[in-house]
């Protein structure tokens, strides 16, 4: 028999769970106005919210964290970063951040003004958010399959080459500053991008003299989609993949609290020097100075030893494999799911799941409010409420799209809890028919308002 993925770590610190009970869980969700954001962490038994930060340190990592060279400038623990981007993505330049949104704010004060076009395969909220507060505009040429979870396709992140060359024809090309390849596609469910596709984007580009970048936040997880999905890399290594992939881009923006398996930290990666001076005067601005950047030296090394280690094939391996564990378990329960599964997390298809409940009362975040109900698991809404209004009408954007999103932190849960959180959702499925209200609003912020919204049960 061909031997399973295990994982290539062993446990050597826990932190206990609380599990409460149902009545706790309405009354806490009640006084967080149905924001699974406002909850306490203590009051959340398996927290599916982000993968982002959540992760577990390796004992190398901790140990980077002694190691940490917390001089102002010039810290030992800077170089060892930017040797090992160097050396991981073949990026010569490289800003540290503090986290991932603020790459793009130091990058995109650089390149982006207002009136700008920005085009990618659906941008993630925070890199939408940037590139509207400049009054530009972010234009989705993600390819059509992403939109239909039901129907399978290897690399749902792809770009669609004829949408992007539309907008490269109908736009002169000094407002068009960039194209953002985000690997992996988060918004459309996690999904890679082939190759083949980042190799076709960046000719596009180059040949249109449009700067491609990558939104690096899960490259190793995109890179070992390629090597197990894409003909021609079976045999590859993930830092060769890893190493072609930022060939045919320009540049990147980096949460490191993703692949890099670290707490906080970010970084801007750059091929090219002049674009690497401009970022660096608002990098010193809004970060720090260029060898720090809003992180101490102990951040610092912790993400140089987590870049090598999320990048190793075994880690990816079993990383990838529970959040396929978790969807398999899902559909062995018929519940509706985007497939193929993505890298970091199951997103469930809210639409399908709660048809009884009208858009306009947010089907996704229902579904949410459900499942921390049923079991004390927090996920996060991917729909109407993330979409936001449109900057002009103040019309509510509904997406294509209205999932729940289980993001699995790196190294954190067993398969028990993978178990546990399917059954919870097996359980809310059996009773869908019986809910047919969701959600109102009470009051929203005028930018990126899932994070404060406060709702209240239509009854
Ligand atoms: C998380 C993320 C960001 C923003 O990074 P933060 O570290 O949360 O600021 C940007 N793009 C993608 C694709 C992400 O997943």
């Amino acid at each position: 028999m061909e031997l399973p993925y295990a994982e290539p770590y062993k446990i050597k610190v826990v932190e206990p769970l609380y599990r409460s009970t149902r009545e706790e869980r309405e009354k806490w969700i009640r006084e967080a106005r149905y924001n699974l954001f406002n909850l306490r962490s203590e009051q959340v038994f398996i927290d599916l919210l982000t993968d982002s930060g959540t992760g577990a340190m390796s004992h190398y990592q901790w140990s980077e964290v002694m190691l940490g060279d917390e001089s102002y400038a010039g810290s030992s623990s800077f170089f060892k970063l930017k040797a090992t981007v160097e050396e991981l993505l073949g990026m010569p330049y490289f800003l540290p951040t503090h986290q991932g949104r603020a790459a793009e704010n130091v990058l995109f004060s650089a390149l982006i003004k207002s009136g700008d076009i920005v085009p990618g395969n659906s941008h993630f909220d925070t890199t939408k958010g940037h590139i509207e507060y400049r009054k530009a505009r972010a234009v989705d040429c993600t390819i059509d399959e992403a939109s239909n979870t039901a129907e399978s396709h290897p690399f749902k992140g792809n770009i669609d080459l004829e949408k992007l060359e539309d907008v490269f024809k109908k736009h002169p090309r000094e407002k068009i500053p960039m194209c953002i390849i985000t690997v992996t596609c988060n918004t459309s469910g996690g999904q890679p991008v082939s190759m083949e596709n980042i190799r076709e984007v960046s000719a596009l580009c180059k040949k249109y003299g449009i700067m491609p970048l990558f939104d690096a936040a899960r490259f190793a997880e995109n890179a070992y989609f390629i090597k197990i999905r894409e003909k021609g890399y079976e045999n590859a290594n993930i830092r060769e993949i890893v190493k072609e992939m930022f060939s045919y881009v320009d540049g990147a923006t980096m949460s490191s609290k993703k692949d890099a398996i670290v707490n906080i930290g970010g970084f801007v990666a750059l091929r090219d020097k002049e674009i690497f001076d401009k970022a660096s005067v608002f990098n010193i601005m809004y970060e720090g100075y260029l060898t720090y950047g809003g992180l101490a030296g102990r951040d610092l090394g912790a993400m140089a030893q987590g870049l090598k280690e999320g990048t190793d094939f075994h880690y990816l391996e079993s990383r990838i494999g529970q959040v396929a564990y978790l969807g398999e378990l899902l559909q062995n329960y018929n519940v509706p799911i985007q497939v193929p599964t993505g890298g970091h997390a199951v997103f469930v298809d809210a639409k399908k799941f709660l048809p009884n409940v009208p858009k306009e009362e947010y089907q996704a975040q229902t579904l949410a409010i459900e499942l921390y109900l049923e079991g004390g698991v927090r996920g996060v809404e991917i729909g109407t409420l993330l979409a936001d209004r449109c900057p002009k009408t103040r019309e509510n954007r509904y997406p294509r799209l209205e999932l729940l999103r289980l993001a699995i932190p790196r190294r954190t849960y067993t398969n028990n809890h993978m178990e546990y959180v399917a059954t919870s959702l097996a359980n809310i499925w059996q009773r869908r028919e019986k809910i047919n209200r969701g959600l109102r609003i009470v009051s929203e912020k005028p930018i990126m308002r899932h994070f404060t919204v406060e709702l209240e049960k239509i009854k």
